[in-house]
């Protein structure tokens, strides 16, 4: 799930879902433990959804499997009552960003379906989104899968002790904008992850390298692209949560939870037999 960046946007529900305070948080061993538990929990699920994903079913189907997975493997959905958001997974469809709400709506054949989603092992948090196109898709549309994609694991390789956030957000950028001229969501943006699934930093998906807070071992980021096909501009539907292109262009949004090292970071919410 994303957070909200306040200075971009008009007033919205969403305001609350800034993070709290200001100062990241560095973990103990015992905590990245329970992340790592807690990503490992959200990858699997991830597996699942992808594997379950199919046109003629209902987003709350969707959001049934995810739910009964989280808890079957011991943890907490992390969305669920997160401000008032009523279910496991945000399912965000073709010109829907981010924070989708599953209901009865059915997916069809060549719809762009963003999967997000989060767990709480311990007290612990992780959170990720895959976006999949069900069916065949159009090369257009499998461009922009591969960049939104692609400039997450940009964005990763920057994610190490001493650099800083604007290394990770002008990667991110530079990646996207190497691939076309798509749109990069300025308004919502990663976080830094832990104890709550909103901390600080906040990690834009566009910035100037060597700017921002600096990352410091110990750390945990969750970077998130929300790439467009047309412009940056977003709206928010009359439910209060659903953030769609405001020209009604496809978007995509790959997330990952990341842990900072001495070394390379760790990427918790990824396993074996994922894509990337
Ligand atoms: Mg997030």
């Amino acid at each position: 799930m994303s957070t909200r960046e306040s200075a971009t946007q008009p007033p919205t529900l969403l305001q609350s879902l800034s993070p709290r305070g200001n100062e990241a948080t560095v973990k103990t061993s015992a905590e990245l433990d329970l992340m790592w538990e807690a990503g490992q929990i959200v990858g699997k699920t991830h597996l699942v959804l992808r594997k379950a994903l199919r046109a003629g079913m209902t987003t709350h189907e969707l959001d049934a499997v995810a739910e009964r997975e989280i808890r079957g493997m011991g943890a907490t959905p992390a969305f669920k009552g997160y401000h008032g958001f009523p279910a496991t997974l945000c399912v965000s469809i073709n010109d829907e960003i981010v924070h989708g709400i599953p209901g009865g709506r059915v997916i069809e054949e060549g719809d762009v379906v963003s999967l997000d989603l989060g767990a709480v092992v311990g007290g612990l948090y992780g959170d990720a989104a895959i976006s999949v196109a069900v069916g065949a898709a159009t090369d257009e549309v499998k461009r922009l899968l591969e960049t939104g994609e692609g400039s997450l694991y940009a964005g990763i390789k920057e994610a190490r002790a001493g650099n800083r956030i604007g290394d990770v957000s002008s990667a991110v950028e530079r990646h996207v904008l190497s691939c076309g001229a798509y749109g990069i969501v300025r308004g919502y943006v990663g976080h830094g992850i832990g104890r709550q699934l909103h901390e600080a930093p906040s990690v834009p998906n566009f910035g100037r390298p060597g700017r921002g807070p600096a990352i410091r071992e110990g750390m945990a980021l969750a970077i998130e692209p929300m790439v467009n096909l047309g412009g940056d501009d977003t709206d928010v539907l009359e439910d209060g949560w659903t953030v769609v292109t405001a020209d009604g262009s496809p978007s995509v949004h790959f997330e990952h939870t990341v842990l900072i090292t001495d070394g390379e970071p760790i990427v918790t919410t990824r396993v074996a037999g994922e894509q990337g």
